[in-house]
């Protein structure tokens, strides 16, 4: 079975975001990227499933600028075995990537696509279902575990107060939660081996897939600043406050 890893590209989870002075988005200048979180945790499911013998090749997709070939490295430096830059300048929304990924599928014909649950930057939570629904597969989202046995995809999911575990015909999509696995150690061998494995680069044009965008940001913001805070000299003043300023008590 062949897996099929999507990794998106976004400025590092360490970095505080600037908003562009013209509101019209984040300034992405000399920021640092990196790989979403979620996804390398999406490539490490990927890898430990080749690992236990579930999956036969895990296949990293990544959609985006030329730069994302270094987001397709890290994959392959985690344990992917290839890699696949869908390669446009042009701003991707998750219907567009889903578009994308499902024209991958297409070709590939993957038995598991997995996704991160969401991409940091957009908190959009929207690419894996929109690709599950395209392809008119099962999907499952925000997973803490996946087992693959006789051709099912045995998947326990985070929801609300509880787990709840869904078994899934395959071909099917799943999306990556943060407790899903911690993901290896990127060593220096491993990084030296992915410079070799194999990257081939597509075009949204070649796999036919318009992806002009169908939304349009009106405004970004960034969050009101917090007001200091004070030091009360003791209990009474705190309850005080509490009752007579916050109104909260
Ligand atoms: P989102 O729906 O934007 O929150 O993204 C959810 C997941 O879809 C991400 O964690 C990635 O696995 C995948 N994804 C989103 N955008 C891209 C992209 N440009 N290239 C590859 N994968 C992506």
């Amino acid at each position: 079975m062949r897996v099929l890893v999507a990794v998106k590209r976004v400025v590092d989870y360490n970095v505080k975001v600037r908003v562009k002075s013209d509101r019209s988005g984040v300034d992405l200048a000399n920021v640092k990227m990196s790989m979403n979180p979620f996804d390398e945790i999406a490539v490490e499911a990927a890898v430990r499933l080749k690992e236990a013998g579930a999956a036969t090749e895990v296949v990293a997709v990544s959609c985006g600028v030329a730069p994302c070939q270094e987001t397709l490295r890290t994959a392959l430096a985690i344990g992917a075995d290839r890699a696949i830059l869908v390669q446009t300048d042009a701003e991707l929304q998750p219907l567009a990537v889903a578009k994308l990924l499902k024209a991958i599928a297409d070709k590939e014909q993957p038995g598991l696509v997995i996704l991160g649950k969401q991409a940091i930057d957009d908190d959009a939570n929207q690419t894996g279902q929109m690709l599950a629904a395209l392809a008119d597969w099962p999907q499952a989202t925000f997973a803490s575990k996946i087992e693959v046995a006789d051709g099912r995809a045995k998947v326990t999911r985070e929801v609300d107060g509880g787990l709840e575990t869904l078994s899934l015909g395959l071909p099917a999509v799943v999306t990556a939660d943060l407790r899903l696995n911690e993901p290896r150690y990127v060593t220096l061998p491993n990084i030296m081996k992915a410079k070799k494995k194999p990257l081939e680069t597509t075009t949204p044009d070649a796999l036919g897939v318009d992806v002009a965008p169908r939304l349009e940001t009106l405004a970004v913001a960034e969050p009101p600043g917090r007001k200091g805070g004070i030091k009360v000299p003791d209990v009474a003043t705190l309850v005080d406050k509490l009752r007579n300023e916050a109104k909260l008590i």
